[in-house]
């Protein structure tokens, strides 16, 4: 018989193995206590340390978080210009995490900051830019994580490399210095701007080592840019090590913990999510899912259809089709007892889905199969700040995080995010060494499901000296699609 949710997903537990808490309101946020039921896979399992951080955390965040009068002392500190030492409430450190670049970026960066604010003890603070609230939920009970209006540094959001207070300038004007002669607590300022942008510099860089984490933690508020996946660099510096190791026994999975926790959709994309997956895909036998990332005004190449074909085929995820006139190898079974296989494409361009679904309609797939092909939209370039595009851009991802087998383009910011949320190791298809060359292999099984580092330094923070980082610690590797990116296995 032809198998259909909710039948065939197994009874799951809603809080992802204490992963979340319990006590939200379940219909302001749906997704929250409902992803687990969409989800063949039901993923990796939280340590017990994890999860008790999370909660020594989420209490962080109400303690400290806005509202509170540790909050107002801090922001009263930090518009006067004055240093922790003394002032306000010593346990209330903060971190602001600026927004920007596309929602990959912005997702993957937030996970990053909350990674360091758990590891730091900080209260994490992101800015409310590009409809951070349309978007998410609240992953913090009883308190916001967006930052409230009134911040001090009002022009926070255009902190560049040009800005006096980023960390890595004061270290080159000495304004701060690290090591031995640590500059006293009083002295340092009230804030910090931390660049991990593709811009940012050796001094900036010295964010992964440990002379600098110990003088970072004595100031109050940090503020942050990054549009990347920093974690991997956060386990080469030492001071983080222990708490990592008890945090994360399974470093290939930190996204995947960090990013079910923390990202949740609203309601409206939560309808988006659920509308399409019931309609489209819940009545397959199997959801294979492929990300074709187009940049730009890139024409609708050939060569990559090829390659999401032969990817697929060979590594067996998709039928091969029988050329028209040719008896099936299989015959056609009874209607009801057909496989089927649902294929959701994302994409900028509607192109490689109509050539898929083609295919699938006009040949018959060698093993019998029914293959169904879908695309949710075609938005053919990349918006910024357009709302509904935001919109589109999640839902889609977390389709594509529905999946139970899963094909990525390399690169790509929007299919890592996909690929920890459901806990899957994609095949990536690679670009080819240029526009005439062919990618071979079309694709490969990554090493893991982390996403990867794109900018990450190149310096061994012991031996004070330019080094490969990818070689100093053993979880820590580079990646096969940005082959000086860091990654975690
Ligand atoms: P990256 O650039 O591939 O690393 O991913 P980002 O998510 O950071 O930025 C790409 C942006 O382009 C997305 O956020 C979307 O706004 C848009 N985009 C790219 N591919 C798709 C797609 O398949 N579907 C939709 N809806 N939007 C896409």
């Amino acid at each position: 018989s032809i198998l259909r949710w909710p039948a065939a997903a197994p009874a799951r537990d809603k809080l992802l193995g204490s992963l979340l808490v319990d006590g939200f309101d379940e219909g302001s946020c749906r997704s929250r206590y409902q992803s687990s039921m969409y989800r063949r896979n039901a993923g990796r399992e939280p340590s017990p340390q994890l999860v008790s951080k999370l909660r020594r955390h989420e209490d962080l965040q109400r303690r400290c978080g806005p509202g509170t009068a540790a909050y107002s002392d801090a922001v009263e500190s930090l518009r006067s210009g004055k240093s922790g030492a003394g002032i306000g409430s010593p346990e209330c450190r903060y971190l602001v995490s600026i927004s920007y670049r596309g929602l990959g970026n912005r997702i993957l960066a937030a996970a990053s900051a909350f990674l360091y604010a758990l590891l730091t003890d900080r209260v994490l603070l992101v800015d409310p830019s590009h409809e951070m609230e349309e978007l998410f939920c609240e992953p913090f009970p009883g308190t916001t994580w967006l930052l409230p209006p009134g911040f001090p540094l009002t022009s926070y959001t255009n902190f560049s490399i040009d800005t006096a207070e980023r960390y890595g300038n004061m270290l080159k004007n000495k304004v701060i210095t690290t090591g031995p002669g640590d500059v006293p607590m009083a002295l340092l300022p009230a804030f910090a701007y931390v660049h991990l942008d593709h811009t940012s510099t050796q001094e900036d860089q010295f964010f992964f080592c440990d002379d600098d984490q110990r003088v970072l933690r004595n100031i109050p508020w940090l503020v942050m840019r990054t549009d990347n996946y920093i974690v991997p660099g956060l386990f080469l510096v030492t001071g983080f090590q222990a708490e990592l190791d008890v945090l994360f026994p399974e470093p290939d999975a930190v996204f995947h913990h960090l990013g079910r926790y923390l990202f949740h959709p609203t309601n409206h994309i939560w309808g988006l999510v659920t509308r399409y997956y019931e309609a489209y895909l819940a009545a397959a036998q199997q959801r294979v899912g492929i990300q074709v990332r187009v940049f730009g005004s890139q024409p609708e190449s050939p060569k990559l259809l090829e390659q999401i074909t032969t990817c697929t085929q060979k590594e067996n995820l998709l039928p091969e089709v029988i050329a028209a006139g040719r008896a099936p190898l299989v015959a056609p079974a009874p209607p009801r007892r057909v496989e089927s296989k649902a294929v959701l494409i994302t994409s900028l361009k509607s192109w490689y889905y109509e050539k898929m679904k083609s295919m699938y309609w006009e040949h018959a797939a060698a093993t019998g199969e029914a293959v169904s092909v879908h695309q949710p939209s075609h938005e053919e370039y990349q918006h910024f700040g357009a709302r509904s595009h935001d919109a589109k851009a999640w839902a889609e991802i977390y389709l594509l995080s529905l999946s139970d087998v899963l094909v990525t383009s390399g690169w790509s910011t929007f299919g890592y995010v996909a690929q920890g949320l459901g806990g899957l190791t994609p095949w990536v298809m690679h670009k080819p060494a240029n526009d005439s060359a062919t990618a071979d292999p079309p694709c490969g099984r990554d090493a893991s499901m982390e996403p990867c580092f794109h900018s990450p330094p190149f310096y061994d923070c012991r031996l004070k000296r330019g080094a490969d980082t990818g070689k100093i610690v053993p979880h820590v590797r580079h990646c096969d699609d940005v082959e000086w990116g860091l990654k975690l296995v």
